[in-house]
């Protein structure tokens, strides 16, 4: 594999490096409230066509040739500089995409720009109490009456709802259908009466799981994407970019980098614990899954920029079971690295940032995180389902029919 990209691609990264030498900002825009800074730092960016590159100009992206190399070159830059994380938040990262394939005009007009501004938050509405992996099992109910959809029932584990302006979720809309052909994908607004949202406490003391009920919710007809009963295939296509988005290799390689700087720091037995043969033998062989990571995710982005979309699905379903099971040993090594210290709970302070993991309780944080994202976007039993399945042709798993 080449992993030099040449002289017109190290051209381009000049030109982004040069681009995140404003970032962080400097002077008064230093002292703006961070999402202020973080607002001004993407509108930068999506002028110097750097951020949101295959979104159309005309609903606020930079609308770039798609080039899957300088598309790289800038996630690298990006991270190495500690630029905003939050550029691909639910609705940039999963509802835009989905919309700029299967929502009207109209639908993209009225909902893009916002999102991509971040002015307008959105959550996630598909995980039931009774439905997660089997996610075509839903009961949540969406029944047309005259120009308004009237929704019913519960969803659970939707991150972010207690913020969120809007909500896409699916919702079953045609109950005589079989039951993938009876889902509607809705967009609802979270202001309406008869939804409420109950806060769930997560195991690190956060609360950014919900519960949302509704009950008689009404919402305007005209806020479904796709047609009725297509919400699976519409539901499918925004499950592609969430697993995407939870692959992160540069995340991975930052956790692993500082790994091995806790165990030059902590002590085992009087000295640095990095000299101890049995955590030596363990960081040696989480790099080896940081690399093995690093190399599936080159591969992915290779049939990427060669348009080879098909071929690219393989290494993408892998690096999402490989990055989260590579995170959870990293944390877990940290974990065991932290001692007694191990036993301390997360401060309050920490558990709304993605800041680095410096301190003995952002360890113990990101820790207890590292367990979900192995969850989220579809539990790891069922990628290597689909992966088994899909790229390998084994037998399909046993499903109960419907
Ligand atoms: C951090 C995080 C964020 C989330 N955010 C959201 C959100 O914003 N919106 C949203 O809608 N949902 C969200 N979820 C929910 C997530 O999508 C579900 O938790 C996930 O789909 C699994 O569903 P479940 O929890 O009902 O588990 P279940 O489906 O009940 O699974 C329980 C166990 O059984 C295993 N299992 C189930 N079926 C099979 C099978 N066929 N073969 C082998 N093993 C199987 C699973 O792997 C798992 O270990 C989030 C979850 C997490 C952890």
């Amino acid at each position: 594999m080449d992993l030099e990209y040449g002289e017109e691609y190290e051209a381009f990264r000049k030109t982004v490096k040069a681009f995140l030498e404003a970032w962080p900002l400097q002077g008064d825009e230093a002292r703006l409230p961070i999402e202020e800074q973080e607002a001004l730092f993407r509108k930068r960016g999506i002028e110097a066509g750097f951020v949101y590159r295959n979104v159309p100009k005309k609903y606020g992206g930079s609308e770039q040739p798609h080039d899957a190399i300088k598309d790289q070159i800038i996630q690298q830059e990006f991270h190495r500089v500690g630029a905003p994380r939050d550029l691909a938040t639910q609705a940039a990262g999963m509802l835009v995409p989905t919309l700029l394939e299967f929502g009207t005009e109209a639908q993209k007009e009225r909902y893009i720009p916002p999102a991509l501004e971040g002015t307008e938050i959105w959550c996630q509405g598909y995980s039931e109490p009774g439905s997660g992996s089997d996610l075509a099992s839903l009961q949540c109910s969406g029944r047309l009456e005259g120009d308004e959809w009237v929704l019913n029932g519960q969803k659970i584990w939707t991150s972010g709802a207690q913020r969120a302006h809007m909500m896409f979720g699916l919702f079953r809309t045609e109950p005589d259908a079989p039951k993938h052909a009876g889902i509607s994908y809705l967009l609802v607004p979270m202001d309406r009466s008869g939804i409420e949202v109950r806060p769930l406490r997560e195991l690190s003391g956060g609360f950014e799981f919900n519960e949302v009920f509704f009950d008689d919710v009404r919402i305007p007809a005209g806020n479904i994407v796709g047609e009725r009963g297509q919400g699976w295939a519409v539901s499918r296509a925004t499950l592609v970019h969430e697993r995407n988005l939870i692959a992160n290799p540069f995340l991975m390689r930052e956790a692993f980098d500082d790994l091995v700087a806790l165990a030059r720091e902590r002590k085992r037995g009087g000295r640095p614990a990095i000299e101890d043969p049995w955590i030596r033998q363990r960081l040696v062989e989480i790099e080896g899954y940081v690399r093995a990571s690093e190399t599936s995710n080159m591969l992915q982005f290779t049939a990427a920029h060669r348009g080879e979309f098909e071929k690219a699905m393989r290494p993408m379903m892998m690096n999402k079971v490989f990055s989260t099971d590579t995170m959870q040993r990293i944390m877990k090594c940290a974990y065991d690295l932290l001692g007694g210290d191990g036993l301390l709970a997360p401060l309050e302070e920490e558990l709304d940032t993605w800041a680095r993991t410096t301190t003995p309780t952002g360890w113990v944080l990101q820790y207890l995180f590292s367990m979900g994202p192995a969850i989220a976007g579809g539990t790891t039993h069922i990628q290597l389902n689909i992966i088994g399945e899909r790229s390998y042709g084994l037998p399909r798993d046993l499903r109960k029919s419907g």
